[in-house]
């Protein structure tokens, strides 16, 4: 049985390595699989290429910054080589454990996008592998660019990958919380703090009222010259710790976090402690027994209030609640045409699997499409034909661009099949 991260929906599939096939697709439809992070159907198909074995780094230029890589290297890896030679990524998302197909197919985002924009930015060329065609290579601005970097790896399977990176002078980050009540302040705050180079808040969304307190994290990478990489192995799940987990508990657990989060502190942490605390423990969406699903969108700027305050209005009124919300604001899209981020705010929320949630979800959509705001695939297993269209208006050109070049029976993803792509 196959599933991506919020284990619902899952589907038998034969899983082939992609390393072996380099140079032809498979007959039967397939779709390219990274480390499965992507919460919902996007890397399910009949086929999934594993690039778990297409791991190599093949080059890296330790004065220029910039490194050659296989598309299955994950972004640990790729980090615990480049750090200690004074190299970042410029994005680096909530989880080291994604690979770095899997970052350009979802064209993911950062704690920075509002200074660094997404994963795109980063790539020099890539290679693609397309169905009877063989790998071609792709640079930015062209239209197979375009459509890859965040297509959901529905144009082919990445090969190989030149990335530039980022000086880093050290491993470790000076990091500040700062306490909010509401969503208001935490905008003010962010304004204020808006040339911080990473920042993300956390809010309580499990009481009864739509918000119940919050906090902003900006951060720095410090300049201590300490760049060595050191991960914690990862807790194993307590035994039967899923059977605590509860609307109750999760309200609990809420409380304490805003507890500690609603005083005033800083310091120095590890980037493991800052950018990856899920981390720490071993495949923590095991706590969602039924299956975990996040509702992640990005509302345009000049609406992000009123939106928010709607989606947040309709929430109260049902009976589900978040067991945790992740707010971030974004800066300027790019012209990739399945991109995700919008200069705007984004809102990530995690909910156990259940009927009234989906339901919820629904009218969360409408809101959000009706202020121009839109979803985030790769969390995504349930979107409409009709709201993916209306959020994502390129879409045409990705379709038009995958029937010219005859991907679109070989290229076949649940999402792609879902969303009629
Ligand atoms: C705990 C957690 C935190 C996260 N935090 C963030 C975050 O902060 N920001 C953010 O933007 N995202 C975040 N994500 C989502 C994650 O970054 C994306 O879903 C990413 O695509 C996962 O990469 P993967 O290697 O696991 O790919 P998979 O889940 O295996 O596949 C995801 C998509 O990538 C495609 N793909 C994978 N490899 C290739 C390839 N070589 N060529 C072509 N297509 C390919 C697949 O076909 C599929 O469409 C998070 C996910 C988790 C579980």
């Amino acid at each position: 049985m196959c599933a991506g991260w919020g284990f619902r929906p899952g589907r038998q599939a034969a899983l082939v390595e992609a390393q072996p096939l380099i140079d032809r697709w498979p007959e039967a439809p397939a779709i390219a699989r990274g480390a499965g992070r992507a919460y919902g159907d996007a890397a399910l198909s009949d086929t999934l290429l594993s690039t778990r074995q297409l791991d190599a780094l093949i080059a890296f230029d330790s004065k220029a910054g910039t490194l050659v890589c296989e598309a299955g290297l994950s972004l640990a890896e790729l980090l615990e080589v480049t750090l200690p030679r004074g190299w970042i990524l410029p994005v680096i998302p909530g989880t080291r454990f994604v690979s770095v197909g899997g970052a350009i197919a979802a064209d993911i985002h950062g704690k920075n996008h509002h200074h660094q924009g997404a994963f795109s930015s980063a790539v020099v060329w890539l290679d693609l592998l397309l169905p009877g065609q063989g790998i071609v290579r792709v640079e930015p601005g062209e239209p197979l660019f375009l459509a890859t970097c965040g297509g959901m790896g529905l144009t082919g399977l990445v090969v190989r990958v030149a990335l530039q990176l980022l000086p880093a002078a050290s491993a470790e980050v000076d990091w500040q919380r700062l306490p909010c009540s509401d969503l208001e302040q935490l905008r003010a705050l962010s304004d204020k703090h808006a040339s911080d180079t990473y920042s993300v808040a956390w809010l309580d969304l499990s009481g009864k009222q739509a918000m119940r307190g919050g906090s902003l994290g900006v951060g720095e990478l410090a300049d201590d010259g300490n760049t060595q990489v050191k991960w914690q192995s990862s807790l194993p799940l307590p035994p039967l710790a899923d059977w605590f987990v509860s609307d109750t508990t999760m309200r609990l657990a809420n409380d304490f976090l805003r507890w500690r989060e609603m005083r005033h502190s800083r310091g120095r942490v590890s980037l493991e402690a800052f950018f990856f605390p899920l981390d720490r423990i071993n495949r923590w969406n095991r706590l969602y027994r039924r299956g975990l699903l996040q509702y992640q969108f990005v509302v345009p700027e000049n609406s992000s209030s009123v939106a928010i305050g709607e989606l947040l209005d309709r929430l109260a009124r049902s009976s589900a609640r978040p067991y945790l919300s992740v707010w971030k604001r974004m800066g300027a899209a790019n012209d990739n045409w399945l991109s995700f981020p919008m200069a705007g705010e984004t809102l990530a929320m995690d909910f156990p699997r259940r009927p009234d949630v989906l339901k919820l979800f629904n009218d969360f959509d409408s809101i959000v499409a009706e202020h121009g705001g839109r979803v985030y695939l790769a969390k995504d297993a349930r979107l409409s034909v009709d709201m993916f269209r209306a959020m994502y208006p390129n879409w045409t050109s990705l379709a038009e661009l995958r029937e010219s070049m005859g991907l679109a029976g070989t290229v076949v993803s649940d999402l792609s099949t879902r969303l009629q792509l």
